[in-house]
């Protein structure tokens, strides 16, 4: 009698926390509904079982959520499972596979795609379920070993088997049973590397303050010397989320170690401020028996000596050990859920500013176009400011010194123009005195005046440029210009009193300007380099997707960009033979004014000459002798007899030099000018089709509907990525509301 009212009683106390209150239930329901939403995102409470192989985890589970195990050895946990009760009309089980977030994608896909529904649990289809899980995990068996497609498969998983198990009867309720801990290996199947990788696992699935640690240890062995405590005091030093709970008392044979359990579970020798717990599950022996056979059994030997001194604890049996769980669960919950919230908030503004950095997504060609032309405008403002030299405009022209691009093309062609007014003629021109002399081996500049075409380490245009034409001619007879004249004047005189025909000044002026190819096409180059290169880096900067870039680059803005290269490169070898090759010729009043200066200055000669002859006293009123320098009286007599005092011929080839000198001054300087203005000002800088102007809304107005999608559709890794922001973020928003308690 006294023992039926015992198990009365006991079943009575049971019964009061049989059920989670209305309150309890509904925040039991939210986390579920939170873990549904982000619960692979965000740490949430939960509770895991952990211990060591076949200390009875599996059946402690069951006995907590009704989810029975299939009963085969081969099916040891060889992975977490997380088990979910939810209340629904239909009763089901649902099974589907979480994937780890460090698998790979491709494997990622492929362990999703795993869904199986069950309408009831037999244990065959049960295993015959776990059986197909464990092979889209690629978990190896005792006869398997390698996968169909040869990939050799482990004993554990990381991935998550997830098991919903739903129906009229169930409460809210999620444990996750982590695979045992072992320290032997087992031959064929697992490895000293599967011992390191399941206690890691465990020690993972312990280390979160949410999570609340349900530690199981068999009863017939010492506490104290169990493995699983240690590990758990290490991921929760203050042990005040992990439970013991001891297994299979009934294998307790020795009074001794009853004893000690007892005492466990008494609180007598417990360093766990949550305590021991103690259930006895069904044995091997017990296989025809039902859980609930099972639980009627256990009622009875708890209430049987030794145990029954337990009986007022509410610490043995699963019942009260569900109860306290509960319990224990939704005081963590309500804990938690503040920083919970804050938590969520921070992941999802996260995970916004991401989607947001994504810009647009780019379906259509409307938003495709849009896309682009965003792009162009950015190129075309940062081609004017850097144009215009407003560096303030973009912080880029701070950061990058060599974008601002046209303080250094005004650079380059001060040098330029530099270049050719000291070292563009082959001779120095008569008087220009020897520190003009272009001596090439006393300036380098002459040799080389620009970087070499080797120094541009860019191949892409390499075709555009043909080295020979950067190639300074070597002159022969350096400084004697005088020589070279009387050698083409001999060679071509007539007997035409004027000798100078323009054929003559022409050959001389073409010869004399043989340097003017190579240093202007130098120059050009040099710019073409500073603009190719200010064009990429800015491409960089308004298309940071490196694939869209490629795409333009490649399909469309480089062979724009070369053609309108060699489109200048063609004017300034143009202006060359304008300038070098055809009659000479100008308007320009610089050059008589030129020409009579050098004309004056045979005078000047002369009369320096008179000058020193009438160093003798002519004139008794005028003895004190002055030099030339001081100014020299002159009668009328005196200028009469002046005379140059030159020969013909020495008289023609002066005039010739002094010719061609005006000449050449005037030519060279408009030739500067006009390089500088019409082929790299225009044709690469401002001109219509200057490459500056190649990326521009025009551009992309111009491009079909296939081009557009070709450039800027984004590639399916990016669609991806975005969906899943996009869904993630939902995903968070409603969690939000769950705990607002509106969702
Ligand atoms: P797991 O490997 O930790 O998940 O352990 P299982 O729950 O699979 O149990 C391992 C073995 O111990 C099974 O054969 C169970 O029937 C048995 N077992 C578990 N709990 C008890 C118990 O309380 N008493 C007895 N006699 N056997 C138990
Ligand atoms: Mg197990």
């Amino acid at each position: 009698m006294t023992r039926i009212f015992k198990m009365g009683s006991y079943a009575g106390n049971d019964a009061v926390h049989d059920q989670p209150t209305p309150g309890n239930l509904a925040i039991l329901t939210k986390v579920d509904k939170l873990r549904e939403l982000i619960g692979t995102k965000v740490a949430l409470p939960q509770l895991v079982v952990v211990g060591d192989q076949s200390s009875g985890k599996s059946s402690v589970l069951e006995g907590l959520t009704g989810f029975g195990f299939p009963r085969d050895a081969e099916l040891c946990t060889r992975y977490a499972t997380q088990i979910t009760c939810r209340r629904e009309i239909e009763e089901s089980i649902n099974v589907s596979i979480i994937p780890h977030a460090d698998a790979p994608p491709h494997e990622k896909e492929r362990v999703k795609k795993f869904h199986r529904t069950l309408k009831t649990m037999k244990q065959e289809s049960l295993a015959e379920l776990f059986r197909e899980a464990n092979d889209a995990m690629g978990i190896k068996t005792s006869t398997k070993s390698t996968s169909a497609d040869g990939i050799n498969l482990s004993a554990f998983s990381e991935h998550i088997l997830k098991i919903e198990k739903l129906g009229p009867d169930e409460e809210h309720f999620t444990v996750i049973d982590v695979p045992g801990i072992f320290r032997k290996e087992t031959e064929g199947i697992t490895t000293e590397g599967d011992i390191e990788l399941v206690r890691n696992m465990v020690k993972n699935y312990m280390k979160d303050t949410r999570t609340i640690i349900l530690a199981i240890m068999p009863a017939n062995v010492d506490p104290a010397t169990q493995e699983i405590l240690k590990l758990a005091k290490k991921a929760d030093p203050t042990m005040t989320r992990t439970m013991a709970v001891l297994t299979k008392p009934d294998l307790a044979i020795e009074s001794t170690m009853k004893n000690i359990a007892i005492q466990h579970v008494l609180g007598r020798r417990s360093d766990l401020s949550l305590g021991y717990y103690i259930v006895k599950n069904r044995g091997p022996d017990d296989l025809g028996m039902t859980l609930e056979q099972g639980q009627v059994k256990e009622r009875i030997f708890f209430a049987t000596e030794p145990w029954s001194v337990l009986r007022n604890t509410g610490r043995a049996g699963v019942f009260a050990l569900k109860a306290r769980v509960r319990e224990l669960l939704v005081d963590l919950i309500k804990k938690e859920f503040p920083k919970l919230k804050a938590d969520i908030v921070k992941e999802r503004d996260g995970l916004r500013s991401q989607l947001d950095k994504m810009g647009q997504s780019r379906n259509n060609q409307y938003t495709q176009r849009a896309y682009l032309n965003r792009m162009g405008e950015a190129f075309q403002t940062l081609a004017r400011d850097s144009l215009n030299a407003c560096y303030d405009n973009d912080a880029i022209f701070d950061e990058q010194h060599e974008l601002r691009l046209i303080t250094r093309i005004v650079d380059e062609s001060e040098k330029y123009s530099d270049v050719m007014s000291k070292n563009g003629h082959t001779r120095p021109f008569e008087s220009d005195g020897p520190d003009k002399d272009p001596d090439e081996s006393s300036d380098p500049t002459l040799a080389r005046p620009y970087p070499e075409l080797e120094d541009f380490d860019c191949p892409e245009l390499e075709g555009i440029f043909d080295p020979s034409d950067v190639i300074m001619p070597t002159t022969d007879k350096k400084g004697d210009i005088m020589g070279y004249i009387e050698s083409v004047y001999k060679e071509s005189r007539g007997q035409d009193l004027v000798p100078i025909s323009n054929t003559v000044i022409s050959a001389i002026f073409k010869d004399q300007t043989k340097k003017w190819k190579p240093i202007t096409l130098s120059y050009m180059t040099k710019v073409i380099f500073e603009i190719h290169l200010f064009i990429k880096e800015i491409l960089k900067q308004v298309c940071p997707d490196e694939r869209v870039r490629e795409e333009l680059w490649d399909g469309y803005l480089l062979e724009g960009l070369q053609k309108s290269y060699r489109v200048a490169l063609d004017q300034a070898k143009l202006l060359l033979k304008i300038e070098r090759e055809e009659s000479p010729m100008t308007y320009n009043h610089y050059y008589n004014d030129n020409l009579q200066k050098s004309q004056a200055e045979h005078f000047v000669v002369a009369l320096e000459k008179l000058g020193l002859e009438m160093q003798a006293p002519v004139d008794t009123k005028h003895t004190n002798v002055r030099s030339f320098e001081q100014g020299t009286f002159l009668s009328k007599a005196v200028l009469k007899a002046l005379s140059l005092n030159m020969g013909n011929s020495e008289y023609n080839l002066k005039l010739i030099h002094d010719i061609l000198k005006s000449y050449y001054k005037v030519s060279r300087k408009r030739f500067v000018d006009v390089i500088c203005k019409q082929a790299v000002n225009h044709y690469l800088l401002r001109g219509e089709g200057s490459p500056l102007t190649i990326f521009s809304t025009q551009m992309v107005q111009e491009l079909n509907e296939d081009q557009l999608d070709m450039i800027a559709a984004e590639d399916a890794p990016v669609k991806l990525r975005r969906e899943k922001l996009v869904r993630d973020i939902q995903n968070f928003d409603d969690a939000l509301k769950v705990l607002r308690g509106s969702g």
